[in-house]
């Protein structure tokens, strides 16, 4: 203890300025550069390690080098640093241990558990630091509205709770443990709740502090985990990923009160990286997916409905392996659309050796990529990057769609809600509105699943069932590996 005191006598540069605030640009600016890397899939693993450089370097300078100024005027260090350690090494080989183990296919749930832990972080900080705020605004007879950190404290439960709630139910949508509650009524609670929520904030803040009187923040903290548990219940079908990028933009603007709150640049500058990117990334969500932020907060859309044409005694056709081939091999515009089944297959690394063999007999292949293809932002991006496709060759939905009419073969692997008619076609169902790729525009369109069962919005695809539309039965990865051996043998 008195040589970490030592040094921080050492390194004291003013009662102002020293080397932890020095240490916390450092890593603001390891984070923004970090963030920047995370761009492009060459640097972005990279980016990674940048980002939580600089989030180690925080830590590590607050447990040396933070003080406290007392009464007296003097200055004390951190306390408990046995405990910070020990909680640091306990979540570090806990968060390790999961990552190492996480599947690829529940890469999405695992994101969404560590995302909504930030949010119950941000959370547990304004509960511990509300009664002694509420005890010394108390002594001083000052209003709660007159302190500053009163704003930062309430918003930071309020957000983090709610966070913490919803990103918890979205882990159980994703892993398929919790299923959509889909009422009418449901929309009118949320409304509610949200209004009391700022009501009860504006109360708190209004109201004269007691010094012990800490039901308010336990209330608030209730009302925040029940509503951020009813917003994100009806919410299903399409819709998720909107939700998932909205809560992830939550803890951090949870975060940064926590910044706003003492005084930390760190956290305060990692806060609004995630809260702003993180809004930045829902606002295109919901472009993408034609629906109104104001929709999303009240919980208003989605659910998983068993609307959409029922198949009857529609039938499907099936095309054979060696006539894949050829009818590949004589192409000249391929387009591959990946969804979900790409990546439970893990078949990434066959489509592009099925590139890269097309590509010796002059067929140029790219990839239609849907903003909300797989279970995650951006998760066909990261699969294709690590089987070393070309970035350029990455198309995006609106060009895809333009090109379609002049597109030989589409090849749909493993994706189903993201080209499913009934967005444009059906308005009783619940994608209706959300744009699609419109594989059924091309010349002919050969789909790998392995079965007829629906997608993640559980609803019936009619693209199935389109007169240029023909079936690749198996698992995609099977099924590539088949093709590509068909497509050498010709
Ligand atoms: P879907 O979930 O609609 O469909 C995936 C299809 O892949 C299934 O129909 C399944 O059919 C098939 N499949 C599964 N495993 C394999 C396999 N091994 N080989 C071949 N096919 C397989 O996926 P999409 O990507 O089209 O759509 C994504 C959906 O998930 C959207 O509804 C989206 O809103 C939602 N979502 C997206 C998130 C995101 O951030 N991107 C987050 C949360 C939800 P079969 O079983 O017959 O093989």
């Amino acid at each position: 203890m008195e040589t970490i005191q030592t040094i921080t006598r050492t390194f004291e540069f003013s009662e102002y300025i020293s080397i932890l605030e020095i240490s916390y640009i450092l890593a603001s600016i390891l984070f923004i550069l970090g963030l920047k890397r995370l761009s492009h899939p060459d640097t972005a693993r990279n980016g990674n390690l940048w980002a939580a450089a600089g989030m180690g370097l925080a830590i590590l300078f607050t447990i040396l080098f933070h003080k406290t100024k007392m009464e007296d005027g003097s200055f004390q260090g951190i306390h408990n640093i046995g405990w910070i350690v020990g909680a640091l090494v306990i979540g570090s080989i806990i968060g390790w241990l999961i990552a190492m183990k996480v599947k690829m296919t529940a890469m999405p749930q695992m994101v969404s558990l560590f995302n909504g832990m930030g949010g119950a972080c941000a959370a547990l900080i304004s509960m511990m630091e509300f009664p002694r705020m509420q005890n010394e605004l108390a002594d001083m007879q000052v209003a709660t509205m007159m302190n500053g950190e009163s704003l930062a404290i309430l918003l930071g439960l309020m957000i983090g709770g709610v966070s913490f709630a919803g990103s918890m139910i979205a882990f159980g949508k994703l892993d398929e443990r919790i299923g959509d509650v889909k009422s009418p009524a449901l929309r009118y609670i949320n409304i509610s709740f949200l209004i009391i929520l700022f009501v009860f904030v504006i109360f708190i803040m209004f109201k004269t502090p007691v010094a012990g009187e800490n039901w308010m923040i336990y209330t608030l903290a209730a009302l925040a985990l029940i509503y951020g548990v009813t917003f994100v219940m009806p919410i299903g079908g399409a819709d998720m990923p909107v939700v998932i990028s909205l809560l992830n933009s939550f803890t951090g603007v949870a975060a940064a009160m926590g910044g706003f709150l003492y005084n930390n640049q760190a956290m305060l500058t990692g806060g609004i990286l995630v809260g702003s990117s993180g809004t930045i990334l829902t606002i295109l969500m919901c472009k993408a997916m034609n629906r109104s932020l104001l929709n999303v907060i009240i919980g208003a859309f989605g659910g998983s409905s068993a609307a959409g044409p029922a198949s009857g005694d529609k039938s499907v056709k099936e095309i054979s392996m060696s006539d894949a081939a050829v009818l590949l091999s004589y192409s000249q515009k391929v387009l591959v659309v990946p969804g979900y089944g790409l990546a439970v297959a893990q078949a990434q690394h066959l489509c592009h050796e099925l590139e890269n063999l097309l590509a010796t007999k002059g067929v140029e292949l790219k990839y239609g990529i849907h903003p909300v293809a797989g279970r995650m932002p951006g998760h066909m991006n990261v699969l294709l990057a690590e089987a070393d496709v070309a970035y350029e060759k990455l198309q995006e939905m609106e060009d895809s769609n333009n090109e379609m009419n002049n597109t030989d073969v589409v090849i749909v692997v493993g994706a189903n809600d993201v080209v499913n008619p009934a967005a444009e076609e059906d308005p009783s169902s619940s994608i209706y509105g959300m744009p699609v790729i419109k594989v059924w525009d091309a010349k002919n369109t050969i789909i790998m699943k392995r079965s007829m069962a629906k997608g993640y919005a559980a609803i019936e695809n009619n693209l199935f069932y389109m007169p240029k539309s023909r079936m690749l039965f198996g698992d995609a990865k099977a099924t590539l590996q088949k093709l590509v051996s068909e497509i050498k043998n010709l």
